[in-house]
């Protein structure tokens, strides 16, 4: 294992910042910075998306010939590393990151030619619709079912916690086409236009009063059989392949010690009520340190996970070993951020965006006001992806071999 960065990784990291000044706006950073949801809003995305889409820096996970950068995983690692550095907006993942890639790995070629360029291009935005009322953590015991109708199939079911459905033009499914098969056999992976009668969405509100996810219903939706990816009762395959990408592909540290020496910075301006900073409360400090300490651990654990796929060995199970932790940091950097403001920290502004001419002034200062909406939204990252618990299960057996 060589975690260290080459002559060449470090041009890269000169070439990538210096794109950044030049390219990254301010009131996209600023957008980004006053963003309290787990995902951005699609209009600071989406024009951060043609920026790099334009630069040709876009499907940098993706192989070359489907459109990719050819990135080496360290130079993915350093772009997204001087991505946080810089306050960029998080690109559209469900697209990006995760159907992206399963089109170029088990998509025909037609699909490759139809579907990826309008995700580059930010023609097509997709949602995820895998989880179920009655199947989250237990994905295999979905109900809805595709059945083959003539030239098309017929959809019919919920879906639920489906993140930025009410912007989506499309949605990748997971849905039974059997229902005799056990359930990793009946499960097909198709591809659904929003835009018709047979689709409807309605919206869940979070903790915070942030609208990210949905709820779907699929009554007699249709969908034209040449967007089954793979073939029938292979979508629990390319489900799990998917799920990897959602829980490694990501790199979290870079964003998580963003986020902290950001706090460290602010701890040394915030009073703590009694007469000196924050940054001289010691109980305070060995907290941020100890949260610090981790997430360079994790940055560690990340790159070394890289180093395997730069020998082109999978991420691997361990990549739950790395949404597990940084989950758990997300939450305690955010906590750490309610401490330090203290009475200006926990209360909640529930006006929506935080950015733009109409935002609200702050009572206090914009890292103040973020901090409740922050920290609510925050309880979700234990849970999408595949909760802590289920992690843990993963990482008993397949890692541990227990
Ligand atoms: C903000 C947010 C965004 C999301 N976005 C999407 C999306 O875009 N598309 C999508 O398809 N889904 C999405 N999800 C859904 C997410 O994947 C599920 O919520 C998750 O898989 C958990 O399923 P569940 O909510 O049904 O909880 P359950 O599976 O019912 O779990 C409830 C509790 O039981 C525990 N538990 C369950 N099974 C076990 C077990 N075997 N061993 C130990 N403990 C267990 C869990 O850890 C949890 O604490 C999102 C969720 C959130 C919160």
């Amino acid at each position: 294992m060589d975690l260290s960065f080459s002559s060449e990784d470090e041009a890269f990291r000169q070439e990538v910042r210096h794109f950044l000044d030049e390219n990254l706006p301010d009131h996209l950073r600023r957008g980004a910075r006053a963003s309290p949801g787990v995902f951005v809003e699609p209009d600071i995305g989406s024009e951060w998306q043609a920026i790099l889409y334009r630069k040709g820096w876009l499907a940098y996970n993706w192989p070359v010939d489907c459109g990719g950068t050819g990135w080496s995983p360290i130079q993915r690692y350093i772009f997204e590393k001087e991505c946080a550095l810089a306050d960029a907006p998080s690109l559209p993942v469900l697209s990006l990151k995760l159907l992206g890639p399963v089109i170029c790995r088990f998509g025909t070629p037609e699909q490759k030619t139809r579907i990826l360029p309008r995700i580059l291009d930010g023609t097509d935005f997709w949602c995820q619709g895998f989880s179920e009322p009655g199947a989250g953590s237990d994905l295999a015991s979905l109900k809805t079912r595709a059945d083959r109708e003539g030239d098309h199939y017929l959809v019919n079911g919920q879906k639920i916690w489906t993140t930025q459905a009410h912007h989506a033009s499309h949605i990748f499914c997971l849905a039974k086409t059997s229902q005799t098969e056990k359930p990793q056999k009946a499960i097909s992976f198709l591809l659904i236009d929003m835009a018709q009668p047979g689709i409807k969405v309605r919206p869940i509100i979070g903790l915070a009063g942030d609208h990210e996810v949905n709820e779907v219903f699929l009554d007699n939706a249709t969908t034209p059989l040449d967007n089954l990816v793979g073939e029938e009762g292979q979508g629990w395959t390319i489900a799990k392949f998917l799920l990897e990408n959602e829980r490694g592909g990501a790199c979290h540290a870079p964003k998580l010690l963003s986020d902290l020496a950001k706090l460290r910075k602010a701890a040394a301006n915030e009073p703590d009520g009694q007469g000196r900073s924050m940054a001289e409360d010691r109980l305070f400090m060995f907290r941020l340190s100890r949260v610090e300490l981790a997430a360079q651990a994790l940055e560690t654990t990340e790159l070394r996970v890289l180093a395997d796929m730069a020998k082109g060995l999978p991420p691997g199970p361990q990549t739950s070993l790395s949404k597990l932790v940084a989950s758990t940091l997300r939450q305690q950097v955010d906590a750490l951020a309610v401490r330090l403001y203290g009475y200006a920290g926990i209360a909640l502004e529930e006006h929506r965006p935080l950015y733009g001419e109409d935002a609200p002034q702050p009572l206090y200062s914009k890292e103040a006001q973020l901090a409740a909406p922050r920290y609510l939204n925050s309880r979700a990252w234990t849970i999408f992806g595949g909760t802590n618990e289920v992690q843990r299960t993963i990482i008993a057996k397949t890692v541990l071999g227990l």
